[in-house]
């Protein structure tokens, strides 16, 4: 979608790797094909995690959404917001935009699943109002504030973000035909 990548801006601690079982992993999968085979997810982009007990699992920085497997998964288990530091288990570098999902979650203790890709043209998708760089604390704070009232919204000028309790109920919201 034209923006410039610009890095992960956060740093990553890998602590001894956690494997992640969760049945929500082969809907994502799914999901990620879906997304795929409709161009939302341009040179890998598009990240999509859910939250556990001990934090959340993301798909992996440069994963194709369109080819997962269990092993694209990290089990994010702490981010320290001021210092800009993701703990993670394992060596699998997560999402450069965990630090966005982090903020969602806080934001909403409702819900469990978010799906991030890189499409603007969704009906019903509330739009933010200011663009941000990519990856920085700024982007992710907007993401965390426009999700707060809608359960779907476009980020201005990057792509959407849909959240729901379930995996199937994140991506009915984005009303696909
Ligand atoms: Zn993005």
């Amino acid at each position: 979608m034209g923006e410039i990548y610009v890095g992960v801006k956060f740093k990553v601690v890998y602590e001894a790797p956690e494997s992640v079982n969760d049945p929500r992993i082969a809907e994502l999968i799914r999901i990620g094909k879906i997304l795929t085979d409709k161009g939302f997810c341009p040179e890998n982009s598009g990240n999509m995690s859910f939250r556990v007990q001990k934090g959340f699992a993301i798909t992996a920085a440069g994963s194709k959404l369109g080819e997962l497997t269990s092993n694209d998964f990290v089990l994010v288990k702490k981010v320290d917001l001021s210092r800009k530091v993701v703990f993670c288990a394992g060596k699998v570098q997560p999402s450069s935009e965990a630090m966005m999902h982090r903020m969602i979650y806080d934001a909403r203790d409702d819900i469990d699943v978010i799906l991030h890709a890189h499409t603007l043209d969704l009906k019903g998708a509330v739009v933010t109002e200011k663009e941000y760089p990519y990856g920085t604390f700024e982007f992710a704070r907007s993401a965390a504030q426009a999700v707060q009232k809608h359960d779907l919204i476009v980020l201005k000028g990057h792509g959407f973000v849909s959240v729901a309790k379930t995996v199937p109920e994140a991506y009915e919201k984005l009303a696909l035909s």
